[in-house]
């Protein structure tokens, strides 16, 4: 049903010397282990490769979406018809000039901060314990611990047109866990600027952020950190909202809010199922509805098969016989 785009993709990836995958699952690259089958996985390792090749898609007309660790993204348990840009082999080497630090986007965010801490730079100390890349943090404009990665970004790197182009950071508008960048743009690295400390004290408040995310979130547990986000207009945040409803340990299926924390939903088992995170989820969004009057909004963000990015026309005009 494909043929004409997977060709496509085949000769794009081979010539830009760029590894492409098939037979790969969500439930294989996102932190809560669960989710559907993916047509194509693409890794770039550079910048340039990665630029070049979403112009390519681009120019096929076939629908692609980056991604970076997984840790943010809850994928349904269809068949996703679309390439996933795989950044996590996007790492590149950390540049530091002085006070300025440059990254490429598929760099381990909570390696960056351990790296920059130990050359003294000071900024990032509360993100350690974010899991994820760089891009992810940039594009969901990642905080912890009165940190935001926004605030120390001086300039982004995004493809257009094939190349590798440097946007401001004053450009983009930094709010809570959502950023001004366009649905479609590619980010490929950043560079931050932080500002010179004691390397001892920064790590002792990495260290102090560490043993209080330890002490209130899951660890080693298939989750995607806080499913939703504060409620603007709340005073309580939204897992206390929901433990005080007495929901924690609740479960659908696979999926269970979590005892520790009750804005966090777990995955258990080998062949847990996005429908039951899913299902868990809008349990919680319901009642929070119904016996407070609050619309919960996701933060986890949801990709529905049934709602992919653009593919090939010529492939679209016959996929609906064929479904
Ligand atoms: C245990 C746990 C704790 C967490 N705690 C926090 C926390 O304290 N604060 C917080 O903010 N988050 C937290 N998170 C959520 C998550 O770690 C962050 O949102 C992280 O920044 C996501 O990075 P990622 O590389 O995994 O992104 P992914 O999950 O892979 O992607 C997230 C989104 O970013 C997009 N994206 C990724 N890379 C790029 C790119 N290069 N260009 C364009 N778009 C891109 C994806 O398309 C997707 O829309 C937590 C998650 C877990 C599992």
């Amino acid at each position: 049903m494909f043929a004409q785009r997977d060709k496509a993709i085949e000769e794009i990836a081979a010539r830009l010397g760029v590894r492409a995958e098939r037979g790969k699952r969500f439930a294989e690259l996102t932190s809560l282990r669960v989710g559907g089958a993916i047509d194509w996985v693409i890794a770039p390792e550079t910048e340039e490769q990665a630029a070049a090749i979403v112009h390519e898609l681009d120019q096929a007309g076939i629908g692609w979406r980056p991604l970076g660790s997984g840790s943010n993204v809850l994928a349904d348990d269809g068949e996703h018809h679309y390439v996933v840009l795989n950044l996590s082999d996007m790492k590149g080497e950390v540049h530091i000039n002085g006070e300025q630090v440059s990254v490429s986007a598929g760099y381990s965010l909570p390696r960056l901060c351990i790296d920059v801490a130990r050359s003294g730079l000071s900024g990032i100390e509360g993100l350690g314990g974010i899991p994820g890349t760089v891009g992810g943090a940039l594009w969901m404009n990642a905080g912890a611990y009165g940190h935001e990665i926004g605030t120390v970004t001086e300039v982004v790197r995004v493809a257009r047109d094939g190349k590798v182009v440097e946007v401001p950071g004053e450009s983009i508008q930094w709010n809570y866990r959502h950023t001004s960048f366009n649905e479609g743009e590619l980010l490929l690295g950043a560079t931050l600027r932080l500002t010179r400390d004691d390397p001892a004290q920064i790590k002792a408040r990495m260290d102090d952020a560490k043993s209080r995310r330890l002490a209130t979130q899951p660890h080693g547990s298939r989750s995607a950190g806080c499913f939703f986000k504060n409620p603007p207009a709340s005073t309580i945040g939204t897992g206390k909202i929901i433990d005080e409803m007495g929901m924690k340990g609740q479960r659908r299926g696979s999926a269970v809010v979590s005892p520790v924390h009750a804005n966090f939903i777990v995955t258990e088992g080998e062949n847990a199922r996005a429908e039951d995170a899913l299902a868990l989820a809008e349990e919680i969004r319901e009642r929070v509805r119904r016996e407070q009057g609050i619309e919960l909004e996701y933060e986890v963000e949801l990709w529905r098969a049934s709602n992919e990015p653009q593919m090939n026309a010529d492939d679209a005009d016959q996929s609906g016989k064929d479904e």
